[in-house]
């Protein structure tokens, strides 16, 4: 590792995520709530008429909250229009990309915002690139995207989750959280199972640490805590209050082979979008869906109108939730009953770009960080890949009340990169960024 500089470092470039902010994704992945499992998803990825499906990360009953479980679930939704002669995807993220490669010139894209993605967004800090969404090929052995990568020849580079860099405000909690990480994990789901009567494990309940972590020694209940902020809740993305007790523990997450894409995750869905007839700028407001097949679809928006036989509405669940899109008829019962069930985590990255790499770094370039309070707890370091020093932070929501939003990109970045300055070990003693140098430009 170079030492960390005596001044204080400051990025050279910067780009600032706002899922939760965006109207057009309203948070970053789902989780299930108390109260709901993966059931719900499932109902969500039924027919909502015979003219209207819905796909997206959401609606994966086994493979939620990722690309590539995305991805299928647009296919699928594509098998289900048969033989429909036009079809109007609505979102050109990867369950749209998904459905758009099955129906080919049978379909239409349409897309609110004016590039395609979704909550895939991939940007240039000077001549590197670097992902402000989605990163990593999740499930990497069975992946259908990274089937596709590997078939276009695009270069891409493992993640190793079990071999962290870790650093901790306080020494003693790093090599806590470290060794005993996934056995902290696995004691507090088997004592929330237990305290909720053992194989009648109720998700209906909060997750609720509090019981375990009383129990613990002083010394391994501030590594629980740690655990618990900068692990389930980033996972979510969302409080422990709105999480299911049950469904947190057993979900899938990140998986041991994970591989990211030093081109960027965009290049995979610009290569796979080709001669699909995408319209940006595109959002749409309202469905009218009552006639069945042979009467077909309407979908509209300030753009205009258009009618096709069938629909597949691609769009976060929080953008129903939010009733940006009203239905007519509406949204059957148990589709409405679902979408409670299932919420929209938001999770937010923050990617710099500096002259020099000086934060710790291994072959492996992962790296969890620990502060106190809960701060930028996961990085990704893209230098070996990307040829220049550029390093990738996440933040939860949980821990970005009453800041983030209200803050500039600047300010965001200057944040990030005080994070992670205390994470390489220097802890200077006051929180301002008053010492930073401004020298600097945005992407
Ligand atoms: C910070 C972050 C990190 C992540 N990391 C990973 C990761 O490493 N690996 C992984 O597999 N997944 C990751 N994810 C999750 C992954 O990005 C999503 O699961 C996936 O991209 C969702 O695809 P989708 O097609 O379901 O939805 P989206 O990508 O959100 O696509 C929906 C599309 O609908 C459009 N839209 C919305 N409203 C309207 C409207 N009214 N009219 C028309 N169009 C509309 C949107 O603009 C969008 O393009 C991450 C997400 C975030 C935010």
């Amino acid at each position: 590792m170079t030492s960390p500089p005596d001044v204080f470092p400051s990025p050279t470039h910067w780009a600032v995520s706002r899922w939760g902010a965006d109207p057009y994704s309203r948070g970053s992945w789902s989780y299930v709530r108390p109260g709901g499992s993966p059931d719900d998803r499932a109902v969500l990825a039924e027919p909502i008429s015979d003219g209207v499906i819905l796909a997206g990360e959401a609606v994966h009953r086994t493979r939620p909250a990722m690309v590539h479980g995305a991805y299928e679930t647009g296919r699928a939704a594509a098998e289900w229009c048969g033989d429909a002669s036009s079809v109007i995807v609505v979102g050109a993220g990867a369950a749209g990309i998904g459905a758009a490669e099955v129906l080919g010139d049978r379909c239409v894209v349409v897309e609110a915002r004016d590039r395609i993605g979704g909550r895939i967004d991939t940007v240039m800090l000077g001549d590197a690139a670097a992902d402000l969404g989605a990163a990593w090929m999740q499930q990497y052995g069975d992946n259908a995207i990274a089937e596709r990568v590997r078939a276009l020849d695009i270069a891409s580079v493992p993640t190793d989750f079990a071999r962290p860099i870790v650093r901790a405000r306080i020494d003693n909690d790093a090599v806590v959280v470290h060794e005993n990480y996934r056995a902290l994990k696995a004691a507090c789901a088997a004592f929330i199972r237990a305290e909720a009567g053992g194989d009648g494990w109720d998700g209906s309940v909060p997750l609720d640490p509090g019981p375990w972590l009383a129990s613990l020694a002083p010394a391994e209940r501030a590594a629980a805590v740690r655990m618990i902020e900068g692990d389930i809740v980033i996972e979510a993305g969302a409080p422990t209050t709105d999480i299911s007790s049950k469904w947190v523990f057993s979900e899938p997450g990140v998986g041991e082979g994970d591989c990211w894409l030093p081109s960027g995750y965009g290049d995979v869905l610009s290569r796979l979008v080709a001669g699909i007839d995408v319209r940006l700028g595109w959002p749409v407001t309202h469905i009218e869906h009552g006639g069945g097949i042979d009467e077909g679809v309407v979908v509209s928006g300030p753009s205009g109108t258009l009618c096709a036989d069938r629909a597949v509405v691609t769009v976060p669940i929080s953008v129903l939730q939010a009733g940006a899109i009203t239905f007519e008829p509406s949204l059957p019962h148990r589709h409405r009953r679902a979408l409670d069930r299932i919420g929209l985590g938001t999770v937010e990255k923050v990617v710099l770009r500096f002259a020099e790499r000086w934060w710790p770094h291994d072959d492996n370039g992962y790296l969890r960080w620990f502060d106190e309070p809960t701060n930028f707890v996961e990085w990704l370091d893209l230098t070996d890949h990307v040829g220049a020093p550029v390093v990738a932070g996440l933040i939860s929501a949980p821990h970005t009340l009453g800041w983030y939003n209200e803050s500039s990109d600047f300010d965001i970045a200057m944040r990030a990169t005080h994070a992670l300055h205390r994470c390489a070990g220097l802890f200077p003693s006051s929180e301002s960024s008053r010492s930073v140098r401004t020298d600097v430009s945005e992407r």
